[in-house]
C-alpha cells in the first residue's frame, strides 16, 4: 500500500481536489492501495486560528466575519464539484454542522477569554474534517471505491497541545485494524493530515504543517511501500529556482541531505517529519500536483547514485554576524563557554561559528535580541555586529575525502569578499557568509562552476 499526503494548495479548489481524485484514482487502478491524508484547504487553518484569536480579544463579530469567509471557500468548491443531489445536501449540513460547532466553541474562547492550547487544537483541526469530507465525497461521486476516516479513531497522541507526539503502541494496532482490511477490499481510503487525539479522546494536532508528520505516521503504522508528499514544486533543487533558473530537480536526496538543504529558503518539508518513514527504511516522494507526470525526488535514508561532488547550493538572508575579540582569549580556556552561556541565557541559537586565537566570529538568524546580546558581549569582548548578511551554503558529498571543493568555491566566489567561513563540522556542507546584495550573485555564480562543467557526468550517472 502506498500513502498520497496532498497539502494545502493541492486541495485549495475544487479544479484541484479534482486533480487530487485523478491521481487516487490511477493508483488505485493501478493496484497501489492508496490511503490519502488530506491537509485543510489553503488558508483555512490560519483562518480558524485567526477566529480563535479574535473570540479571545472578545471581538465575536469579526470571528464570525472570519467563519463567513471559511463558510464561503468551501460553498463555492462544494457548488463546483456537485450538482444538485443528495450528496451536496449531505455536506451542506456537514459544513454547516461544523460552522455551528466552531461557532460554540468562539463563544466559549470570549466567554472565558482564555484559549488554551488544548482548545486551540480542537479549533484548529476542523479544516482538515472539512477537506476530506468534500475529497472523500467527491470521489464517492465518480463511482470510486473508497472511505472516508477519521484521524483522531487511530492516530493517537501524547497531551502535548500543539505539538503532539504519536504513542506508536496505541496507534499502531488502530490504524491497521481501521485500514488494513478496506484496502484488502480494493477501497481507497480518506483521512485528515495535522490532527490526532489523546486516548482518552481529546482533540490534539500535531503542529502547523504537520500533514506530512501524519502521513509518515501513518505510513510507518501500515508498513507502507511508499509514502508520496504530493506539492506545488517538482521535489527539491539543487538551487532556488527563483534564483537560478538552470537550477534542476535533485532525482534522490539523503535524509541528512533534506535536513541540511530544509534549513534555507525554499521549504518543500520539514524533514524531521518524515523522519519515521525514513528510519524505517520508507522512501519518500515529494510530487507535483500541478506536473504529476514530473519524477520529483525520492528521499532515503542513504543514498547510492549519482557521483555529483555537489548536490545543492542554497542561501538564507536575513541573518547576522557576530565578530567578537579579545586578548584575554589567548591560551585561556573557559571563554567559548563564557559567551555562549550569553546567547543561551537569551535562548538564541547560533548556526555558524569561525574562530581565531583571540576572536570568534558566529551568526545568528534572529535581529530581535541583538541589541541586548551587543550589551552583554560587550562586557567581554570588542564586539562588531554586521546586520543584513546571508548564509551560503555548499551541500554535497563526504567533504572530508575529497580534493578540490574549496579551491573551486573560492575559485567561484573570486570577485566576492567572503565574511565568515565555516566547513567541516559536517561532512556535506561548506557555508560561508556573504553581504546579503551579493548573496543571489554567490549562488549563480556556484551553481555555474559546480553545475554547467558536471552536467554531463552526473546524467550519464543517473541514468545508468
Ligand atoms: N493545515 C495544517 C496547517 O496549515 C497542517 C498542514 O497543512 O500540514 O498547518
Ligand atoms: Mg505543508
Amino acid at each position: 500500500m502506498i500513502v498520497m499526503k496532498f497539502g494545502g494548495t493541492s486541495v485549495g479548489s475544487a479544479e484541484r481536489m479534482q486533480e487530487v481524485i485523478n491521481l487516487v484514482q490511477s493508483a488505485q487502478q493501478k493496484g497501489r492501495q492508496p490511503v490519502v491524508v488530506l491537509s485543510a484547504m489553503s488558508g483555512i487553518t490560519n483562518w480558524l486560528i485567526e477566529g480563535a484569536e479574535l473570540a479571545l480579544d472578545r471581538k465575536l463579530e469579526e470571528a464570525v466575519k472570519v467563519l463567513d469567509k471559511i463558510r464561503d471557500k468551501h460553498v463555492d468548491a462544494i457548488n463546483k464539484l456537485f450538482s444538485n443531489g443528495p450528496r451536496r445536501a449531505e455536506l451542506m449540513d456537514t459544513l454547516n454542522e461544523k460552522l455551528d460547532e466552531l461557532l460554540i466553541l468562539y463563544k466559549g474562547v470570549a466567554y472565558l477569554g482564555e484559549l488554551s492550547k488544548r482548545s486551540l487544537d480542537a479549533i484548529s483541526g476542523f479544516g482538515e474534517l472539512l477537506s476530506s469530507a468534500m475529497v472523500a465525497a467527491f470521489a464517492e461521486e465518480k463511482g470510486m471505491n473508497c472511505k472516508w476516516l477519521d484521524a483522531r479513531q487511530m492516530v493517537i497522541t501524547n497531551e502535548n497541545f500543539g505539538k503532539a507526539e504519536p504513542l506508536w503502541d496505541k496507534l499502531i494496532p488502530l490504524c491497521k485494524n481501521k485500514i488494513s482490511p478496506l484496502l484488502e477490499k480494493g477501497a481507497a481510503v480518506f483521512t485528515q493530515g495535522f490532527i490526532g487525539s489523546t486516548d482518552s479522546g481529546i482533540n490534539t494536532t500535531l503542529g502547523r504543517g504537520g500533514s506530512d508528520y501524519s502521513a509518515s505516521i501513518i505510513g510507518v503504522a501500515l508498513d507502507a511501500d511508499e509514502i508520496q508528499i504530493w506539492t506545488d514544486v517538482d521535489g527539491m533543487m539543487s538551487a532556488d529556482p527563483r534564483v537560478v533558473k538552470e537550477a534542476k530537480v535533485l532525482p534522490e536526496v539523503s535524509f541528512q541531505e533534506a535536513s541540511e538543504l530544509a534549513y534555507f529558503g525554499a521549504k518543500v518539508l520539514h524533514p524531521m517529519t518524515i523522519h519515521p518513514a525514513v528510519e524505517k527504511n520508507i522512501p519518500v516522494k515529494i510530487l507535483n500536483t500541478l506536473n504529476p507526470t514530473a519524477s520529483g525526488t525520492i528521499i532515503k535514508g542513504t543514498v547510492t547514485s549519482g557521483d555529483d561532488m555537489i548536490r545543492a547550493v542554497a542561501a538564507k538572508k536575513n541573518i547576522s554576524a557576530i565578530y567578537l575579540s579579545s586578548p584575554n582569549m589567548l591560551m585561556s580556556h573557559g571563554y567559548l563557554a563564557k559567551v555562549f552561556e550569553i546567547f543561551d541565557r537569551h535562548k538564541v541559537a547560533v548556526d555558524l561559528i569561525s574562530t581565531s586565537e583571540v576572536s570568534i566570529a558566529l551568526t545568528i538568524d534572529t535581529t530581535d535580541k541583538l541589541d541586548q546580546l551587543h550589551q552583554e558581549l560587550a562586557q567581554c569582548a570588542d564586539v562588531q555586529v554586521m546586520r543584513e548578511v546571508s548564509i551560503v551554503s555548499v551541500v554535497g558529498r563526504q567533504f572530508r575525502y575529497q580534493s578540490g571543493i574549496a579551491g573551486k568555491v573560492f575559485k567561484a566566489l573570486s570577485d566576492i569578499p567572503v565574511l565568515m567561513i565555516s566547513g567541516g563540522a559536517s561532512d556535506i556542507n561548506l557555508s560561508f557568509v556573504v553581504s546579503a546584495d551579493q548573496s543571489d550573485r554567490a549562488v549563480r555564480q556556484l551553481h555555474a562552476e559546480f553545475f554547467n562543467a558536471s552536467s554531463t557526468k552526473s546524467n550519464n550517472s543517473l541514468s545508468a
